[in-house]
């Protein structure tokens, strides 16, 4: 039996008395989900693991945005990361002054050394100390660089993934269901025949933005009004 049979056993608390919902297969067939009443007998009462999948694909629907949401928010991912590059290229031109400030000192140590002005030993101790710190300048300023260039890339991965993931919920094995479900969301609880769950940044942040647009968009709004929904949040 794979680890991972029951999609959503373990991934969910019982909303009265906060324990694990688990799974349980009756007569060898249909899956039903129930508090494992660790903290004493339980109200709720079992649910069949159809109507928890539905619940979460009902979830997951909210992160499917359209074109216009794709595109606006793509769009505010470059604006920002514009804004963050020139804070690191600024960033990045004060380590490498900072870099070429000591090389300078190493120079004129390394001239100093050969005219004789100071011993080898000080020479030594002093020229190590410089490149180390010439060292950790550069890996700060390679630090700089790296995040600027997976930023964009990163952020669209995101989204990307956002709006497949119910599409990707339909089809997947329980396992991948539950990496699905773990990343995209957590706290997720149950009562009353009800699932509550919260999203992770950011989709929480897409989840609110899209739900609002979709209902602007009932209303009659178009695409340049999703600047003040955005910003709203
Ligand atoms: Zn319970």
């Amino acid at each position: 039996m794979a680890k991972h049979e029951f999609a959503y056993s373990g991934l969910v608390n019982c909303g009265h008395c906060g324990c694990a919902l688990v799974a349980e297969r009756k007569k060898g067939k249909y899956v039903y989900y129930h508090c494992t009443g660790n903290k004493g007998k339980c109200s709720e009462p079992y649910t069949r693991e159809e109507v928890l999948e539905e619940c979460f694909g009902d979830l997951l629907k909210g992160l499917v945005f359209d074109d216009e949401v794709m595109d606006w928010v793509s769009e505010a991912l470059h604006q920002s990361n514009a804004v963050e590059k020139r804070f690191r290229d600024e960033g990045i031109a004060r380590l490498q002054a900072e870099h070429s400030k000591i090389q300078n000192r190493l120079d004129k140590l390394y001239e100093d050394r050969l005219d004789g002005f100071i011993e080898p030993a000080f020479f030594e101790r002093k020229a190590q100390e410089w490149r180390q710190a010439q060292k950790r300048l550069m890996d700060q300023k390679n630090e700089h660089q790296n995040a600027n260039d997976n930023y964009v890339d990163d952020g669209v991965r995101l989204l990307e993934l956002a709006r497949k993931a119910y599409f990707l919920f339909k089809k997947q094995n329980p396992s991948e269901k539950r990496r699905l479900l773990d990343f995209v969301c957590s706290n997720s609880t149950w009562k009353h025949g009800t699932l509550t769950a919260t999203f992770r940044q950011p989709f929480d942040l897409l989840a609110v933005t899209n739900t609002a647009w979709q209902n602007e968009k009932a209303a009659g709004a178009t695409s340049g009004d999703l600047r003040p929904i955005w910003l709203r949040r």
